[in-house]
């Protein structure tokens, strides 16, 4: 068999892996119950699957979860998917971009199970490296009513969104998903464990989306604009940064650091989630 080839479920002819949809399948059963585990799924949540590919993460967790709806955009997989799992009565398979698709009206639709209405909702996926911020962001930005999110990612995107500050790897991603969630690690995954190979490492990631975010903010579009402009040149200070992305004269920016209590010559990357809230509440005070 050829490394991007592999014989479908079926048995018919050869699938051919799309490398611009991210498809590198997961070979491993001892990731594959890892994740699940980690996921903490139990009868009655409903599950959200991004990508299922070929189901290899689908069965273990439709085992664990009452309902499992996966949500699938490449349509050769579709009836792969179908005849592997057809017979399953608690497993739903959508043909659609998860980017386009309306998540709170699919929970709204398959959250019921039994006559019962589902006790977590959570989402899960081997997601694909060239859409993994942004599934997340979608997720948490458009306030989808799921629990949590369980993820593998190319390793170093795990590391950025779990990064505490001061780590060189904090930046405008790690400040934006623990606003919204608890972040924690599951595993490490190897490349050798997918086919085909990628070319990077992945991990897994367990997001608890939060009920309360960690900080209150008086107004989340300044506190993401002061996020996006600190982080924006992250060898200049705060200050330097401020004045030159977010449209701050430097007065202004002087005076929202003073008021914030922050000194002129940090960097982005020393400062706390609640440090940005309060430069954000003097932001959007000041303005
Ligand atoms: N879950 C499978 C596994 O672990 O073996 C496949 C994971 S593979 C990394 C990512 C999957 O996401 C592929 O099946 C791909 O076709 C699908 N995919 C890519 N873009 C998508 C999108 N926008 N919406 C839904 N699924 C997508």
């Amino acid at each position: 068999m050829c490394a991007d080839r592999k014989k479908t479920e079926k048995g018919k002819g050869a699938f051919r892996h799309s490398k611009s949809l991210g498809q590198n399948f997961l070979k491993d059963s001892s990731v594959i119950a890892e994740i699940i585990e980690g996921s903490d799924i139990s009868e009655n949540d409903l599950v959200i699957e991004i990508g299922p590919g070929m189901g290899a993460l689908t069965e273990m967790a439709a085992d664990a979860a009452g309902r499992l709806v996966a949500v699938e955009l490449d349509k050769r997989l579709i009836p792969v998917l179908e005849e592997r799992f057809g017979s399953r009565d608690n497993i739903v398979i959508i043909n659609d971009d998860i980017l386009k698709t309306d998540l709170n009206a699919l929970i709204g639709k398959y959250r019921m199970i039994d006559g019962r209405e589902a006790e977590h909702v959570r989402i899960i996926g081997n997601l694909p490296y060239y859409i993994t911020t942004p599934i997340i962001m979608k997720i948490l930005e458009e306030g989808v009513r799921a629990d949590s999110i369980t993820a593998m990612m190319q390793k170093e995107v795990a590391e950025r969104i779990a990064a505490p500050p001061g780590n060189k790897t904090y930046g405008a991603l790690s400040v934006a998903v623990q606003y919204y969630c608890e972040v924690t690690k599951i595993c490490d995954v190897g490349r050798h464990l997918f086919v085909p190979q990628p070319k990077v490492d992945s991990a897994v990631l367990r997001m608890d989306i939060r009920s309360e975010k960690c900080v209150e903010v008086s107004d989340e579009k300044a506190f993401f604009r002061c996020i996006k402009a600190g982080f924006g040149q992250r060898r200049k200070t705060l200050y330097n940064s401020l004045c030159g992305a977010s449209g701050m004269t430097k007065e202004l920016a002087g005076k929202v650091l003073a008021e914030a209590g922050i000194d002129k010559d940090r960097r982005a990357e020393t400062l706390t989630i609640e440090e940005f809230a309060k430069v954000a509440d003097a932001y959007a005070k000041a303005r």
